[in-house]
């Protein structure tokens, strides 16, 4: 139905009764009151894919949130997206060499991912905050981030009150030491290793790393080295 409005400033002074005027949006209405049938169909369309999208996001979502066991294609898998994070960390954003990804319980999907922000914005504190605002405790449970280096203390701590149930490292907290070397102010390297963090804990974190004999700590290592190697003591 056109839509009718009353226009009070038309008011006719002679016979004082108001003039009924065309809306200016008729034809639009006209229109649209046209389009419905198609609007209909694109309206269905549209909620049947958006139906599809969460049903597969619920798919995720609902898996089971215990921890399975992360098989070594998946283990390399995640450690190349993590240092690749790293690298065009280093050479696209001008970050700082230090990534996180978060896994979803099926070891393969990966959910969010951080960088170095700054010197009190850690990769996996920010990654583990963010995962903790986004999903649920029990979710985060069945999760496992992967960080191209051991988490500090203070990361670690908020890995563990995230509730992240598996936490995979690349290298070691004392390689980065030597790398960046003693009082460098741009990285004074808080000497405590993770595992000693999450002992302390009421909560199992499991915890792999570093991967040494995999080789991907000693490609960290490397990629890093481009970084420090300019901002060394
Ligand atoms: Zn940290």
């Amino acid at each position: 139905m056109p839509q009718l409005d009353i226009s009070w400033a038309s008011l006719g002074k002679s016979t004082n009764k108001p003039q009924i005027m065309t809306h200016p949006d008729f034809k639009l209405n006209v229109f649209l009151e046209a389009s419905r049938p198609i609007l209909l169909i694109l309206n269905r369309v549209y909620s049947l894919a958006s139906a599809s999208a969460l049903a597969l996001t619920a798919d995720i979502m609902t898996a089971p949130a215990t921890l399975s066991p992360l098989t070594p294609a998946q283990l390399d898998e995640g450690a190349s997206r993590c240092l690749a994070l790293q690298q065009s960390g280093q050479d696209i954003h001008r970050k700082r060499p230090f990534a996180a990804i978060l896994l979803a319980p099926d070891n393969t999907t990966q959910l969010m991912s951080s960088l170095s922000l700054s010197h009190v914005r850690h990769a996996e504190c920010e990654l583990a905050r963010n995962a903790a605002d986004n999903y649920s405790w029990e979710y985060l449970a069945g999760c496992t981030m992967i960080s191209t280096w051991e988490p500090c203390a203070m990361c670690a701590g908020t890995v563990y009150w995230a509730h992240i149930g598996r936490l995979v490292y690349l290298a070691s907290e004392k390689t980065l030491q030597g790398l960046i070397g003693a009082g460098n102010p741009e990285n004074l390297t808080l000497d405590l290793p993770c595992r000693d963090v999450f002992v302390a804990g009421q909560t199992q974190v499991e915890v792999i790393g570093p991967l040494t004999s995999e080789g991907w700590e000693r490609r960290v290592v490397d990629d890093a080295g481009r970084y420090w190697s300019k901002h060394g003591q």
